[in-house]
């Protein structure tokens, strides 16, 4: 999975929300669907850019909606029409339907199992706008066959759709002349930015962007992208495959707009100058560590100022790692993005209602979003540390590969773990200030309830659950049956988390799968005080809708 929704794995929360809320008696089934996404501002600090920067950032905006007509169209053949309709509708059931399409981006709910909640609408065509609508996969599996290689790939490439000629023929259309009508006029807007910028990265970059839009070749443009070096972060292409249902091979056209936090970012240097010292210190032999650590992938940390097309739908991002072309990642691996301030609005209108039903009153002050979010910052970099190049009996492999099919709830619990762990090391060592420490276990104890709340098949709900029942049996976290709720025991939290960092990295280095076996199926349940506290969280919201001040 590219990308962070913050929630959980989509599909888990598909499986529980539905039926589970009880509407006030007037509010219509829709209306409770929609009440599932807090309204939400999103707002973004724009005092510190230059003119040149403030007047681009207005025309970026400004292809956001381009790109909502784009996402539309290849969602499904009648999106737009549909749109239309419902735009013309004045009735109270008409209004409802266009707030819940515009949520979704479509007449299908997210949420849902992509049920249609307008009347008439077909079910969600797995192929999308992608390729016919009566092309079966045979037909295309069959037509591949017949292709030369260079056709084939460009068949099952990110930026083309499939189509047929007058004769019933299937063939291949490059985005840029299939969305011609809309990417023209988007690259001119992204020419008109680049002129309006004074920072050179940001330039090349849209000017690269722009080119691509119209030569269909996006590789010099993923570049530029990777080396943006700007106060204004935009991210605007063909990106995530997940739509086409069939194959995985189109790409949905989204945009993220955002500022870079300036503030966050120096944070991120000043922990990134630590990972060798803290990499020396893990709490493991010191023939696992890494006397050497490769080079950062990187981070940036930004604020969310408007977005277009598939980011606007359903569930809100809250990270992403890009681009997912092979010839770069390849090259120069991906960026990963955080949007702090989602992730904020997603703390604010979930994580504290949560913290409320589960946390112990006495602790529950310490809730906060600085420690919340110095902690997804620690998570990221974590994974970077500990071992990964392993030896299996002489033999040279990853920890990735002999944890197998365990292996991404185990790293995912070993960065949430390890990065406690780190956390504390610079707090002793006065990095990280020490009004930080209990705020830190705290959230981190309010946000397992949170990563659990869907389910725990997907691998962070599942590394969450491994990690705490660890911390209930080490005495660390604890329960207090009268009132059903959690809290954390400060004599025992600090061991426990660098012995779990400790035990969960050893199975790694040595490979040990039938270990970390043993320990997801003993740990990566729920038991009966937590499901408690999950069941009371059934009328917290799921997920935001934003608003952006700057784009409405
Ligand atoms: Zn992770």
């Amino acid at each position: 999975m590219k990308r962070s929704l913050f929630l959980g794995l989509l599909t888990g929360i598909l499986m529980i929300t539905a039926g589970c809320e009880k509407p006030p008696p007037t509010e219509s089934p829709l209306a409770s669907k929609i009440r599932r996404f807090a309204p939400t501002t999103i707002a973004a600090d724009t005092s510190t850019l230059s003119k040149g920067d403030r007047a681009a950032l207005a025309r970026l905006i400004e292809v956001t909606k381009i790109f909502d007509r784009l996402y539309l169209r290849q969602a499904w053949s009648g999106n737009e029409e549909l749109l239309r309709k419902l735009q013309a509708d004045a009735s109270p059931d008409g209004k409802e339907m266009l707030h819940y399409f515009n949520i979704n981006m479509g007449p299908w709910s997210n949420l849902d199992h992509d049920s249609a909640f307008v009347p008439e609408v077909p079910k969600r065509p797995p192929h999308a706008n992608y390729y016919p609508d009566d092309m079966s996969q045979e037909e295309f599996n069959a037509w591949v066959n017949t292709l030369p290689e260079s056709q084939r790939r460009q068949a099952t490439g990110f930026f083309t759709t499939i189509r047929r000629d007058s004769a019933g023929k299937l063939v291949i259309v490059p985005y840029s002349q299939e969305y011609a009508e809309l990417l023209a006029p988007a690259a001119g807007i992204l020419r008109d930015a680049a002129a309006l910028t004074d920072n050179a990265s940001l330039r090349e970059y849209l000017l690269k962007r722009a080119d691509a839009f119209l030569s269909n070749d996006y590789y010099e443009s993923d570049v530029a992208w990777m080396k943006l070096d700007s106060p204004i972060e935009p991210t605007i292409g063909p990106y995530e495959v997940y739509m086409d249902k069939l194959y995985n091979y189109k790409a949905a056209f989204e945009a993220f707009i955002a500022l870079r936090d300036n503030e966050e970012t120096a944070r991120l240097e000043r922990f990134a100058s630590k990972l060798q010292e803290i990499e020396n210190n893990l709490p493991i032999d010191p023939r696992y560590r890494n006397p050497k650590l490769g080079a950062l992938a990187p981070i940036r940390v930004v604020d969310e100022v408007a977005t277009g097309g598939e980011a606007r739908a359903g569930v809100q991002t809250a990270a992403f790692n890009l681009p997912n072309d092979e010839r770069i990642t390849g090259a120069m691996g991906s960026k990963r993005v955080m949007l702090k301030n989602v992730q904020e609005a997603k703390f604010r209108e979930i994580l504290t209602p949560i913290a409320r039903v589960a946390i112990d009153p006495a602790q529950q002050p310490w809730i906060a979003f600085e420690p919340f979010f110095t902690h997804i910052l620690a998570h990221e970099l974590m994974h970077g540390l500990g071992p990964h190049n392993i030896t299996v009996q002489g033999r040279k492999t990853t920890a990735r590969q002999e944890m197998k099919d365990l292996s991404s709830a185990f790293e995912e619990a070993k960065a949430d773990i390890s990065g406690l762990f780190a956390l504390q090391y610079l707090i002793d060592r006065g990095v990280v200030d020490s009004s930080m420490e209990q705020p830190m276990y705290v959230t981190f104890l309010a946000g397992v309830f949170r990563s659990v709340r869907f389910g725990i098949t997907e691998a962070h709900g599942r590394g969450m659950a491994l990690q705490f029942n660890y911390l209930m049996d080490a005495g660390a976290f604890e329960y207090d049956e009268s009132a059903g709720t959690f809290r954390v025991n400060f004599d025992r939290i600090k061991d426990a988390a660098r012995k779990l960092t400790g035990e969960i990295m050893t199975i790694q280095a040595q490979g040990d799968y039938a270990s970390a076996k043993q320990m997801l199926d003993r740990g990566a349940v729920i038991r009966p005080p937590m499901g408690r506290v999950l069941d009371r969280l059934a009328a917290i919201p799921v997920d935001i809708e934003p608003h952006f001040p700057l784009s409405p």
